[in-house]
């Protein structure tokens, strides 16, 4: 049977061409970059020579990239790191995110509420996953040591209005980061026509290797190092570089925004074909996220009756990987506190399904994926009812 990936938003394949460069610093150029002999120095050249060209492609200065483990850290450090920074330096303690960020956030600032003692407060959302801006504007103030709102939503696919939010932010003078994990894979921004201090970036969303991200700033922004020890990444992250992926990394993002302006479009039709086709042919279904200002490789929907944990397992079996929104907890499922926080009923949040396309994704795919779904749901509906 052929498989058909249709999960790009939880990973992609590692782009070949991104591999190529990566493969001779496993074996070969496989200094420490912060050795002082030549075996060193090689590294530490294709390390630099990474950093500078992703700090080229947000237009910003080579000191404002900052190399991670992937999006998750990034965001941890982003978040916990502003926050004990501007505490410390200011007195600040109010973080304002939104109830529709990535766990790396949420969890990060429920830990700094609950261990560390910060105000955390919550931006209200629309119907589509939107930040409220009239909210925010109440919401900050002079106590606010960081803003974290998502760039491009991951479940529901939603991009937020990012320049509104930074403009409001500059105003007060107050730091505004963003995950922009999904967003850095489709959208081809930088940091100078998208004012935020401070975006996350993970190469796996974009053909790179997993296991490696970016912390990327305007201009300098204080922050408190969440790994501690060595000198790497100006004193802020320790850590021996994981040269290869780094490499891999600045590679695959090249490519990514070079093949953008032609897959985009693309994606968007072969995306908006599945979104017609599903709510056309299938009672009871009902997108989520925002139908124009979406990820042009998303598609999210919720279906009355259906149990979406059942559903990924019936399109496995036919040969579809898909994802919902629910954690499954040993038969006991949850649904998405993103689709919760959207107003949609808890029953229905549990009949959820991410569709997301990719490099790999043609027109038949879908195709197949619109035909085989009713039948699938009609099943599910039967088991459930
Ligand atoms: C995947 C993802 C992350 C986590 O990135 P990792 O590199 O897997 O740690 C964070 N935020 C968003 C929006 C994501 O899609």
């Amino acid at each position: 049977m052929d498989r058909i990936y249709l999960d790009y938003a939880a990973t992609t394949p590692l782009d070949r061409r991104a591999f190529a460069k990566m493969e001779p610093f496993f074996t070969q150029d496989f200094g420490n970059p912060s050795s002082i002999h030549t075996f060193g120095q090689q590294a530490e050249a294709a390390v630099d020579n990474a950093r500078t060209r992703i700090a080229g492609m947000f237009h910003v200065s080579a000191d404002g990239v900052i190399f991670t483990s992937g999006g998750s850290e990034s965001d941890n450090l982003a978040v916990r790191g502003t926050a004990l920074w501007q505490r410390r330096a200011h007195g600040k303690n109010k973080i304002i995110t939104s109830p529709v960020e990535h766990h790396a956030v949420l969890a990060t600032v429920e830990q700094l509420g609950d261990a560390y003692g910060f105000d955390v407060h919550f931006v209200k959302v629309d119907r589509s996953g939107k930040v409220d801006l009239t909210d925010l504007e109440r919401l900050v103030d002079e106590d606010t040591a960081v803003v974290s709102i998502i760039y491009a939503n991951n479940e529901i696919g939603t991009i937020n209005p990012v320049s509104e939010i930074a403009e409001i932010c500059h105003r007060r003078g107050i730091i505004f980061h963003s995950d922009a994990v999904q967003a850095a894979a489709h959208l081809g921004f930088d940091l100078e026509n998208s004012p935020i201090d401070l975006i996350s970036i993970g190469a796996h969303k974009f053909y790179g290797p997993k296991g490696v991200g970016a912390l990327v700033s305007r201009k300098k922004v204080e922050l408190f190092p969440q790994i501690t020890g060595g000198k790497q990444e100006n004193g802020l992250r320790a850590g021996t570089h994981n040269v290869p992926s780094i490499v891999g990394m600045a590679e695959a993002l090249s490519l990514a925004r070079e093949g953008m302006s032609v897959r985009s479009p693309e994606l968007t039709r072969m995306r908006d074909r599945l979104i017609e086709r599903v709510t056309a042919e299938i009672p009871g279904a009902m997108v989520t996220g925002d139908l124009k200002e979406r990820l042009p490789n998303h598609a999210s929907f919720v279906f009355e009756g259906v149990d979406g944990n059942r559903l990924l397992v019936q399109l496995d079996m036919a040969g579809f990987a898909c994802s919902s929104g629910s954690a499954c907890k040993t038969g006991d499922p949850q649904p998405s506190d993103v689709l919760l926080a959207l107003g949609i009923e808890p029953k229905l949040a549990l009949g959820s399904l991410r569709v997301t396309l990719g490099a790999g994704t043609t027109g038949e795919h879908i195709d197949s994926f619109a035909r085989a779904l009713p039948g699938l749901i009609e099943a599910n509906r039967k088991r459930n009812s």
